[in-house]
């Protein structure tokens, strides 16, 4: 069965979310299940692209509106990915430094589409699947099945997964000549809110969706930026797999990028080696409990209330606990960060950035990890924390649900609250402080936290039960 991937990121080639890890590691997971998958992604200049060899597979010209594209697909030599990894290379479009926010993206992720499906065109080769991610690729479906470029391709069955909902990649039709030879009377599987909107030509024209979690996939329904309807139309199609974790990148056993590697056996030393490396680092009190947040700095992540949240904590439990957010986005929480460090030195500390392996450091070396999301498709960051025997505080939303229990409950081992307020995350702070007070427990905690299976097997095995339901040949 070849599958094709299709992606805007993918770890470790080009990350900025958790796209990129899901895109990294459900492949090679479905290549150990007998598969053959394989990843297309754009080319950025990259530290990736740069020290790793690529051969030049295929070389051609494709039409966007009026511009004829040259292009390259690269690939990658040696599969050490654990799957084959090639590569959209666009001289003067698909060539640069950073994966999002250029002015001309638009074009940017149609010619990357146009360029897959020439490429396949041309080279006469037959997907038993294509898989695309997130509305950068969501155009695929509709021209597959839409263009005359591609007849030749109309019966490959598509699927698409949505990764995050809010963000749909709309443009204008006055855009519309960026699509070549579309069969006008099916425009409307373009349209949403009198645009062209990818992520609902995808839903539409996809054979199957899916989200990275079951609870998710009934929140579309109420909360995706507009597509609302059309997901409560269209969940028939709809399936919700929740994301697992590469358990080689993140394994506190093996993992090079922390101070101690642990295992449940020697859970307690391992960690605090890695909390001790961490204080020292940032100047805290290894003695406190040590909460941390780790993501992108918005709305969606519920960063907007760390501020209040944290420096309510600190005055309401004084001297008695440690706060470190790593994190970039949006400029004025970022600052509002940066003024509390300055505020409490000694007790939180900010990094305004991206750093891989600082992440990784602290889902080892923290206690608590806050996610006080308004939405969180899967969520990753909970799945890297449990698994480094940190327990997550959640807000009770999309995959967050379907992957934490909260400890008072049965079998739990995590704390869950249900709104997106401060006074919610400041009371999970405070029931964490109070577990801290009682270290047999929380240890006893921590060695479930670490027991817990999150490995892509089961779900790689979801998603070629689906493959196979779409593709009865195979
Ligand atoms: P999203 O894709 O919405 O940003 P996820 O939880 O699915 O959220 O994935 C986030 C991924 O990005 C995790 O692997 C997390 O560790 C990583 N990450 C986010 N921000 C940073 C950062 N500033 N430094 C290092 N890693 C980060």
């Amino acid at each position: 069965m070849k599958i094709f991937h299709l992606s805007a990121e993918c770890y470790p080639v080009a990350k900025v979310g958790g796209l990129a890890d899901v895109v990294g590691a459900l492949p090679k997971y479905q290549n150990q299940a007998g598969l053959q998958a394989v990843v297309v992604m754009p080319y950025y200049d990259r530290k990736f692209t740069q020290e790793n060899e690529f051969d030049v597979v295929f070389a051609a010209a494709t039409l966007l509106g009026n511009r004829r594209l040259f292009f390259e697909i690269l690939k990658e030599k040696t599969n050490k990915l654990g799957f084959e990894l090639y590569l959209v290379r666009i001289p003067g479009l698909l060539d640069r430094t950073e994966v999002y926010s250029y002015p001309d993206e638009r074009e940017q992720f149609i010619a990357f589409q146009l360029a897959f499906l020439d490429w396949i065109n041309y080279t006469q080769q037959t997907p038993d699947i294509i898989h695309c991610h997130d509305h950068h690729s969501g155009l695929v479906p509709f021209l597959l099945y839409h263009s005359k470029l591609y007849t030749r391709l109309a019966n490959v069955p598509t699927v698409f997964t949505i990764h995050n909902g809010q963000y749909h990649g709309a443009f204008g039709w006055e855009h519309l000549a960026l699509l070549p030879e579309i069969d006008l009377t099916q425009t409307g599987l373009l349209d949403w809110a009198g645009g062209i909107n990818p992520l609902a030509a995808a839903v539409k024209c996809c054979w199957s969706y899916t989200t990275v979690s079951p609870t998710y996939l009934r929140e579309l329904t109420i909360n995706s930026n507009g597509l609302e309807y059309l997901f409560y139309i269209e969940r028939a199609k709809g399936h919700g797999i929740i994301n697992g974790i590469d358990t080689e990148v993140w394994n506190p056993k093996t993992d090079a990028m922390i101070a101690g590697k642990f295992t449940t056996r020697l859970l307690a030393k391992g960690k605090q080696v890695n909390k001790d490396a961490i204080c020292t680092r940032f100047g805290l009190d290894p003695e406190k409990p040590l909460y941390t947040f780790i993501g992108r700095l918005v709305i969606e992540k519920g960063a907007d209330l760390l501020p209040e949240a944290v420096e309510r904590s600190i005055k309401e439990n004084p001297g008695e606990l440690s706060f470190l957010i790593l994190g970039s986005g949006d400029k004025d929480m970022e600052a509002a960060l940066l003024e509390l460090k300055d505020k409490y030195p000694g007790q939180c500390n900010v990094f305004i950035g991206y750093d891989e392996s600082l992440a990784h450091l602290i889902y080892a070396g923290a206690d608590f990890l806050l996610m006080p999301s308004r939405v969180e498709p899967c969520g990753l960051n909970q799945l890297y924390s449990l698994r480094y025997g940190t327990m997550p505080l959640v807000r009770s939303t999309g995959g967050l649900i379907d992957s934490v229990i909260d400890f008072g409950d049965e079998g739990g081992y995590g704390i869950r609250f249900n709104q997106v307020s401060v006074d919610d995350i400041c009371y999970a702070i405070f029931r964490a402080k109070v577990l801290y007070q009682t270290p047999a427990k929380l240890q006893q905690l921590r060695k479930r936290m670490m027991e817990l299976d999150f490995s892509w097997d089961r779900s790689a095995k979801e998603y070629i039960d689906l493959y196979e339901s779409l593709n009865p040949t195979i």
